[in-house]
């Protein structure tokens, strides 16, 4: 695990969206559409277009995340983390809207990008659980079969947790 345990980003939350998240961060998987909803936005699976992940609106103050229902589940999850993460941290950049490529890749900039994916990662890999996961699989000696058990209870994809953990 990379130095501390979470992001800058998460570190520039306000206390209140801190609160939120955490409330939902004491068992696996963490309940991402519940936190979506009690930040105020409202979350629709959908058609996107082929190579297209999720998208971000604001109409009239409401926000809206569009997610690909064709991905598979815990894509759509990190697609989901990764769009709060443009509502907390980029609010005043959504304009007309921002879409999200599979790469998530969007009009932003990749740095702007990364910060969404940071902040996703703490959102679905809180420190404390996913070590606390790992801990739990702890005698499974091949650590791809290891990383596969935990990842498959935190429901997101093993490459997200290997990122989350240094490895990748
Ligand atoms: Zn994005």
């Amino acid at each position: 695990m990379k130095s501390g345990n979470f992001s800058p980003e998460w570190a520039s939350l306000n206390n209140t969206e801190r609160s939120v998240i955490s409330k939902y961060h004491q068992t696996a998987p963490i309940q991402v559409g519940k936190i979506a909803k009690e930040l105020g936005a409202s979350v629709k699976s959908a058609t996107l277009k082929a190579g297209i992940s999720g998208e971000i609106k604001e109409t009239d103050g409401q926000i809206l995340i569009r997610i690909n229902r064709h991905d598979s589940k815990p894509r759509q999850r990190f697609t989901l983390a990764h769009e709060i993460g443009h509502m907390l941290l980029h609010r005043d950049r959504i304009g007309d809207g921002i879409v999200d490529d599979i790469l998530y890749r969007s009009s932003l900039s990749d740095t702007l990008e990364a910060q969404a994916n940071r902040l996703a990662a703490d959102i679905l890999m809180p420190y404390h659980l996913t070590m606390e996961k790992l801990h739990e699989y702890e005698d499974i000696v091949d650590e791809e079969r290891k990383y596969e058990s935990v990842a498959r209870d935190l429901e997101v994809s093993t490459t997200a947790l290997k990122i989350r953990l240094g490895k990748l």
